[in-house]
């Protein structure tokens, strides 16, 4: 079987192969929808079946998005990393001569604690400092109305609510 070019399994098709195998195996998938790991059948050709299984459902899910750069939980929203993995992460600090620059506030990044973003995972991961991926996290949970409650606090003389009121009557 060619390995490559393979055009990417459906989540369908992949839950066809999982029950094929719990059928012939006689066992149940766990809450992840992957068949239990087959202690005790090292190298079996039920091993092998096992790996290939896991293997395409994880890149699956990768596919599908969401999942934390180091382990196969669900990533936390607008990041890279799941929860746990997010916290454990220490800042990471860019590089001094960094030419990049924060896509939140445009300063330059160099020498300070950043966090990568991904908006949707096929984009490239855009990096930002440690307090402006708040502003981030923030309006992700809030909703795009948090821009404009924030630019109307801030700003109301620009603010294109503040224009459509009438100035006198
Ligand atoms: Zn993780
Ligand atoms: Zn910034």
């Amino acid at each position: 079987m060619a390995q490559r070019g393979r055009p990417p399994v459906t989540e369908e098709a992949l839950k066809a192969r999982i029950d094929d195998y719990c059928a012939r195996y006689d066992v149940a998938p766990n809450e992840k929808g992957v068949p239990p790991f087959p202690a005790g059948r090292r190298e079996t050709r039920q091993h092998r079946e096992w790996i290939t299984l896991v293997k395409a459902h994880t890149r699956l899910r990768r596919r599908m998005g969401g999942l934390c750069r180091r382990c196969d939980n669900p990533a936390a929203p607008g990041g890279i990393l799941c929860e746990e993995h997010e916290s454990l992460a220490a800042p990471a600090i860019a590089p001094a001569d960094s030419k990049a620059s924060c896509f939140v506030c445009g300063d330059g990044v160099a020498g300070t604690a950043v966090q990568e973003l991904q908006g949707d995972t096929r984009s490239t991961p855009e990096l930002v400092h440690r307090g402006c991926a708040d502003v981030i996290a923030l309006a992700q949970r809030v909703g795009p109305e948090l821009l404009d409650r924030v630019r109307q606090y801030l700003w109301p003389e620009t603010s294109p609510r503040s224009r459509r009121r009438p100035l006198r009557r």
